[in-house]
C-alpha cells in the first residue's frame, strides 16, 4: 500500500499509542460495571472517578460537572434539546450559520417546533459580528456557538461572546470540538455554560466524548434510563473509553503549547508553498485567528472534489468541507456562508495536522499537489484564460 499521508485531522485522529495502552485491561481483566455495589464494581468506578478529574482538569471545570457521552453529536443535541426542553416553548436559540450540523439541525428542529431561532452570519473571514449577536441575544435565550470552526479553523472570540451573553442573562453553549488540544480551554476564564468535546478529535478513540455543564445550568436529560451520571445521561458507562479519553487530555494538557507551535511552523510552511506554486488560489478563513493546524484553501475553477480524490491516489488524505457533509457535491455552508465567490466555493480543501505530522508530510504534498492542480486546471473549462470565467 501506498505510504499514507495522513492530513485530515479534523475530520478524525489517530489513537495515541498511549491512550490504546492505558485502555487495554479495561478491554481484559478491568470489565466490571461502576455501578455494581461489589468490590468489583467499586473499583472500577473509582478508576471513572480519577479518569472524570482529568478531564475536568483539562478545561479548568469541577469533576461532577463533567458528563460522558458517546460523542459531540450527542453532547451537542443533549445541550441544545436538554436545554430548550427545560425552558419550554417561547425559548430564543441564537447560533451561528456556520456551526457544525451536530448543532445547526438541533437548533432548525427547534424551530420546526415553534421555537424562535436565528443563525447570525459570518463576515469574509469567517468572523462573527458582535453586535449583531448583542442585538441578537435576549435574556433568557439559549446561544450556542463554536469555539472553532471545523472546516476553517477560525476562532471565535469566546471571552467577549461569554460576556455579552452573561450580560443578558443568557445560557451560551459552544462546540469545542476543534479546539480541544489545539487551544486552551478553560471554563472559568471563559464561562460559558455547557461545553461539548470528542475523543476522537484528540488522539483518543470514536466514541467517546463528553459535554461539560456548569453547576446551576437547567438541562433535561436527553438520554432516559438508569442512574448513570447523577441521572443526566442514562447508559453504562463505557469504561476503556472513559479511561482513554482521559489519557489524551492529560496528554493535550501537558503539551499543547509546543504542540501549537510545531503545527503553526507546519502549517505555514504548507500555506507558503501553495501560495508559491499554485494560481488562482485563496486562502480561507482569518490569519489573525485560526486554529494552528488547518489551512482552507480554495483553487480557483476547479473542483475540491477531484483534488481531494488524485491526492487520496497518491496517498494524500484531505477533506473538501466536513467529512459528514462530504459525499454530497454541494459546497460547504460554511465557505458559502463566508461569501467566497462562486469560482473558488467548489474548489475549497482542507488541511488539517496534527502532532504525528512532519516536514516529510508537507514536502510530499507540496511535490505532487501543483500537478495535480495543473492537470485539473487543463481539463477545466473555466478560467481566467478560457472562454468560459464564471459558472452559471
Ligand atoms: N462539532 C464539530 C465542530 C465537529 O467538527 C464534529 C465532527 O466533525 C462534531 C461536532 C461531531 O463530532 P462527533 O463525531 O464526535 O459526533
Amino acid at each position: 500500500m501506498t505510504k499514507i499521508c495522513y492530513l485530515d485531522n479534523n475530520a478524525t485522529t489517530r489513537v495515541a499509542p498511549e491512550v490504546r495502552d492505558v485502555m487495554l485491561p479495561f478491554l481484559g481483566e478491568l470489565y466490571g460495571n461502576p455501578s455494581s455495589m461489589h468490590a468489583f464494581g467499586g473499583e472500577i468506578a473509582r478508576y471513572v472517578d480519577r479518569a472524570r478529574e482529568e478531564v475536568a482538569r483539562f478545561i479548568n471545570a469541577e469533576p461532577d460537572e463533567v458528563i460522558f457521552t458517546s460523542c459531540a453529536t450527542e453532547s451537542d443535541n443533549t445541550a441544545i434539546r436538554g436545554a430548550a426542553e427545560a425552558a419550554g416553548p417561547g425559548l430564543r436559540v441564537v447560533t451561528t450559520a456556520v456551526e457544525h450540523p451536530a448543532v445547526l439541525q438541533p437548533c432548525r428542529r427547534l424551530k420546526a417546533l415553534g421555537y424562535e431561532e436565528i443563525e447570525l452570519p459570518v463576515d469574509a473571514g469567517g468572523l462573527l459580528d458582535l453586535d449583531r449577536l448583542r442585538e441578537a441575544v435576549t435574556p433568557g435565550s439559549l446561544v450556542s456557538v463554536m469555539w472553532a470552526n471545523n472546516e476553517t479553523g477560525v476562532l471565535f472570540p469566546m471571552e467577549e461572546i461569554a460576556d455579552i451573553c452573561r450580560e443578558r442573562g443568557a445560557t451560551l453553549h459552544t462546540d469545542a470540538v476543534q479546539a480541544a488540544g489545539k487551544t486552551p480551554v478553560d471554563v472559568k476564564k471563559v464561562p460559558v455554560d455547557m461545553l461539548s468535546m470528542s475523543g476522537h478529535k484528540f488522539h483518543a478513540p470514536k466514541g467517546i466524548g463528553f459535554l461539560y455543564v456548569r453547576r446551576g445550568t437547567k438541562l433535561k436529560p436527553f438520554m432516559l434510563g438508569g442512574h448513570q451520571e447523577h441521572s443526566r445521561r442514562a447508559g453504562t458507562e463505557n469504561v476503556p473509553y472513559i479511561i482513554g479519553l482521559a489519557k489524551a487530555c492529560e496528554i493535550a494538557r501537558i503539551g499543547m503549547a509546543e504542540e501549537g507551535r510545531k503545527l503553526a511552523a507546519l502549517r505555514d510552511r504548507l500555506e507558503a508553498g501553495i501560495l508559491a506554486t499554485c494560481r488562482n488560489v485563496r486562502v480561507n478563513g482569518d490569519h489573525a485567528h485560526r486554529l494552528p493546524n488547518t489551512l482552507n484553501v480554495s483553487f480557483e475553477y476547479i473542483e475540491g472534489e477531484a483534488i481531494a480524490y488524485r491526492l487520496s491516489d497518491l496517498g494524500i488524505c484531505i477533506s473538501t468541507g466536513s467529512a459528514c457533509a462530504s459525499g454530497s457535491l454541494d459546497p460547504s455552508h460554511v465557505i458559502r456562508a463566508m461569501g467566497v465567490p462562486f469560482t473558488a466555493v467548489h474548489g475549497s480543501v482542507r488541511f488539517s495536522l496534527s502532532r504525528y505530522n512532519t516536514a516529510d508530510d508537507i514536502d510530499y504534498v507540496l511535490a505532487k499537489l501543483p500537478g495535480v492542480v495543473g492537470a485539473l486546471r487543463e481539463l477545466s473549462p473555466f478560467g481566467p484564460d478560457k472562454n468560459v470565467t464564471t459558472f452559471s
